[in-house]
């Protein structure tokens, strides 16, 4: 593993990842994500040897972090770990020193600043009311117009009423999932948390924090001792090294694994904008989301609140949502009826593959937060033992 300047990087070199192939592994994992390598550090911790493969540049899946000008960027996307399980918080912290951090919001629409989840700060911005009794009443006499829910609009307005809903949830969802909330299934929405009382914490979880010196460190330190080959797809891998491994653990898409033969899975994408500035500030806060309809981005990243980094520069990234094909990075499985029904169907052709256990946020098609991730995994490794060694 080597460090560039400016830039930390774990990848081997050519001539290590030679050698690293010249061996036979109880099991190969394809992905470095957060499931990808504690799959690969449990099985490792008991007596197995993992090869670990990544298509990009760089391990740790979605959480990997670049340096830049002594700030840590989240590369894809904001990630604050935050979880209620005790077993995957202390998990996590044999590999890093998490510093404690506690997410907030704020929302901009026009003029307006509203805090998020809604909560009493929220209404007293919307309405200028400060009880909980009077935002209640002005939710409820809002929320009773919504009528028959037929769509995302209706069951959103039936959940906070009109005025959060088109200030608040509208544009946002729609620049989301690229639909009119008109257009979109009630499904997506089924509840929207409102905190009658000064409660603007973005998660309430009991565990939550950022790894001191960014993920990569978390990375690092669980492949301790696990060979990692970057820069390779499975699909390059398997055609050279058909026998590599005796088992395999696929956390890239299902269907892209099964060369789409039933047809492809949706997603949607995101492309991210970074920027170095020369000031000390930019935004004052971590993330602050855009809800109006103008605006093309969703959010804004100002990388150096999750840790107060104190730099005389900033980093920002703009998020903008993005329709996805093959060949783009996959972050939302769209789990509609149709797509549901797709992947119960690449199940079935899984199910023909024993020797290849399907697991992640894109082979399990499921949105995972972090701590799911690490916690499928340590279940898939404990079952993995039970039944094949
Ligand atoms: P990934 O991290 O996606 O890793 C999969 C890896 O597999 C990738 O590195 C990919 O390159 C590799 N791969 C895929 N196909 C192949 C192939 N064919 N060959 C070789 N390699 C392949 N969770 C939180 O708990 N808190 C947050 O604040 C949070 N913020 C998020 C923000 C965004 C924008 C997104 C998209 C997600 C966020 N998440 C957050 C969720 C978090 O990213 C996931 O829980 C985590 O990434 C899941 O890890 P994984 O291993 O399943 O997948």
């Amino acid at each position: 593993m080597s460090k560039e300047k400016g830039r930390e990087t774990l990848s081997v070199s050519k001539a290590a990842a030679s050698a690293i192939l010249c061996n036979h592994y109880d099991y190969l994992i394809v992905g470095s994500g957060l499931y990808g390598l504690t799959f690969a550090r449990e099985m490792t911790d008991h007596g197995k040897t993992c090869l670990v493969i990544d298509k990009r540049p760089d391990p740790g899946g979605n959480v990997f972090c670049e340096m830049v000008d002594g700030i840590t960027v989240h590369r894809y996307g904001a990630h604050i770990f935050h979880t209620n399980n005790k077993t995957v918080w202390d998990y996590v912290c044999r590999f890093a020193k998490f510093l404690p951090y506690t997410h907030k919001v704020i929302a901009k629409n026009g003029n307006g600043i509203y805090s998020l989840p809604f909560n009493m700060y929220t209404f007293y911005q919307m309405w200028g009311v400060d009880s909980p009794e009077e935002a209640k009443k002005k939710i409820s006499e809002q929320s009773s117009c919504a009528g028959l829910i037929k769509n995302l609009e209706d069951q959103a307005i039936s959940l906070v009423g009109y005025d959060v809903y088109e200030k608040l949830v509208k544009y946002y969802t729609q620049k989301q999932w690229g639909k009119s909330c008109k257009d979109l299934p009630a499904s997506i929405i089924k509840r929207i948390p409102l905190r009658f009382e000064y409660d603007d914490r973005y998660f309430t979880d009991r565990y939550q924090g950022i790894p001191d010196g960014g993920y990569n460190a978390l990375v690092e330190n669980m492949l301790s001792g696990i060979p990692i080959i970057t820069r390779i797809s499975y699909q390059q891998l398997i055609k050279k090294y058909p026998n590599i491994a005796k088992r395999i653990v696929y956390t890239g898409p299902i269907d892209e694994f099964f060369h789409y033969e039933l047809g492809k899975l949706e997603y949607r994408s995101l492309r991210f904008e970074t920027f170095l500035l020369n000031q000390p500030d930019f935004q004052g806060y971590s993330v602050v989301n855009y809800c109006d309809a103008e605006t093309p981005f969703t959010r804004i990243i100002e990388h150096k609140h999750f840790t107060d980094v104190k730099a005389k520069k900033t980093v920002i990234t703009y998020e903008y949502p993005e329709a996805w094909k093959p060949g783009k990075d996959a972050y939302y499985p769209i789990n509609d009826n149709h797509n549901s029904s797709l992947y119960q169907q690449y199940l079935e052709l899984a199910a023909k593959r024993p020797e290849v256990i399907f697991g992640g946020r894109l082979g399990a098609y499921k949105y995972y937060n972090m701590d799911e991730a690490v916690a499928a995994a340590i279940e898939a490794a404990s079952k993995e033992r039970k039944e094949n060694s």
